[in-house]
């Protein structure tokens, strides 16, 4: 409490820039003043008695220049004591921010000495082995290009979630350790300790609990969730975890929900990305028939001109059939032979108008789903969901769910008895967006850690060996090899 309320009084930027360190990009403002900075070294380049070093820090890059100074490598950490001068015009760098100046040493103090990396930094990295980039991730994120990703991947952040909090959305954490939430791969399971013998599933995505939330009235919710889904990786998805903007609303209609998702992002990229131009608004809105007949896809690429890396196609393709016919090597979580499978989840609303087609032609019933596209990318997608539980048990028994398996969503039908409002949502995936806004060639360039496309980890090195004690503990014997 006491935190708190010192921290709401302070203004942190003033905190931080009081703490006696000159921010390289601020030395512009202090010419003729003698200041202290700490950073990195980027450069050094050593003129025998003279050296200059370019000391780089998150504001940029200053050079300094000393004499007799002690013998440093690139990428040490150092504390350079001295004053900030204009430079001669002719020796004036247009190429940085602090071009004009240099800071002459006074005192150079080697905070930590940096041995020579396994890995450059100074390039932008895409043709160095993946599991370098991982494994020394913490250098990899070092590289202007990287390091510009991550930034710019919390300002997004920070944006959708101050434009939610302003329409009054709740931001809710829900579960990691839950049971499994089907979205059409396989779950991530982990041992319990406590019932041994029985196993938490990572969530594929928040589906259940955030219409949950809306059982409970919480009436529009976000988070920004972390889901799990044990499926090969592929460009636009790294291995086992991502994160999406994941919403839901009460007493909406599609309409609402698209609309919403359009205006935050079209404002987002005004703000964040004024170089973007959005080719179409309002987004294009296309029926999944029309794009697989026109486009032969349902995430149709509708840039004029692939190679512009400004142009920014947003559509949404929306009427879905409710089913696909399941095939032999659908995962899917039902299975059991049935004949259909959800084409979004489970949990999506048939069109009201097709209800009565259930029983007799499932296949032509259409889906309240609604896909976010962008460049060619499948960003987010959603849906009005199911209230009624007589139909969400037809549609479990479309899928081929066993008394069993039902059993497993009882908690769904359950609560839909106490007042449920009608209610809707979408999960916009946070790694595909940034991905597709800044070209980037995979999700994994946007991720601080993503996994390696073999699944290993960032430079933890998971998956790893259990002791003998802990499997002990959890009931496990594992077969010989
Ligand atoms: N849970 C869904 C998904 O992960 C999104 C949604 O229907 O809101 O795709």
């Amino acid at each position: 409490m006491k935190i708190f309320s010192f921290l709401s009084r302070v203004n942190l930027k003033t905190t931080i820039q009081d703490m006696q360190r000159t921010l390289v990009l601020e030395s512009i403002e202090k010419i003729g003043e003698t200041v202290k900075e700490q950073g990195w070294v980027d450069t050094v380049r050593d003129h025998g008695k003279i050296t200059f070093i370019d000391l780089r820090d998150r504001s940029g890059i200053i050079q300094c220049v000393g004499q007799n100074l002690e013998k440093v490598t690139v990428e040490s950490v150092v504390e350079i004591t001295g004053k900030i001068v204009e430079r001669p015009e002719k020796l004036i760098n247009t190429d940085i921010k602090t071009g004009k100046i240099e800071l002459q040493i006074e005192k150079l103090e080697i905070l930590s000495l940096a041995s020579e990396l396994p890995l450059p930094i100074d390039t932008d990295g895409y043709d160095i082995d993946e599991n370098v980039r991982t494994k020394f991730r913490y250098l990899d994120l070092r590289r202007p290009r990287m390091a510009r990703n991550i930034r710019i991947r919390s300002k997004v952040t920070q944006f959708l979630r101050n434009y939610l909090h302003e329409l009054e959305f709740v931001e809710i954490e829900t579960p990691i350790l839950t049971k499994t939430t089907p979205e059409g791969a396989r779950d991530f399971l982990v041992p319990s300790r406590l019932q041994t013998g029985k196993f938490y599933a990572l969530p594929q995505s928040p589906q259940q609990y955030k219409q949950l939330l809306m059982v409970a009235g919480m009436e529009r919710y976000f988070q920004f969730a972390r889901c799990f889904r044990d499926e090969d990786p592929r460009k636009d998805r790294a291995y086992g975890e991502f994160t999406q903007l994941d919403m839901e609303m009460s007493f909406v209609e599609q309409n609402d929900i698209l609309d919403l998702t359009e205006k935050m992002f079209s404002t987002l990229v005004t703000e964040l990305f004024p170089e973007k131009r959005i080719k179409e608004s309002p987004w294009p809105r296309i029926s999944h028939k029309l794009a697989k007949e026109k486009y032969g896809n349902d995430k149709p690429d509708l840039r004029a001109d692939k190679n512009d890396p400004n142009e920014l196609a947003f559509c949404w393709i929306v009427d879905f059939p409710l089913f696909t016919e399941q095939s032999k090597d659908d995962f899917f979580y039902g299975s059991g032979g049935a004949k259909w499978a959800p084409s979004h989840h489970m949990f999506t609303s048939p069109h009201p108008d097709d209800l009565g087609l259930l029983e007799i032609d499932p296949g032509k019933v259409r889906g309240l789903q609604h896909d976010m596209v962008l460049n060619g990318f499948e960003v987010g997608g959603g849906s009005i969901r199911i209230h009624d539980p007589k139909i969400q048990e037809k549609v479990f028994k479309l899928i081929g769910f066993s008394e069993k398996q039902k059993a497993q969503f009882e908690h769904m039908l359950t609560a839909f008895t106490y007042g449920v409002p009608p209610h809707g949502g979408i999960a916009p995936g946070l790694d595909r967006f940034l991905m597709a806004v800044l070209g980037e060639t995979s999700v994994r360039e946007v991720m601080a850690y993503p996994t390696s496309s073999s699944g290993q980890t960032a430079v933890l090195d998971a998956p790893s060996e259990a002791s003998d004690e802990q499997l002990k503990e959890l009931g496990i014997k594992l077969d010989e090899k």
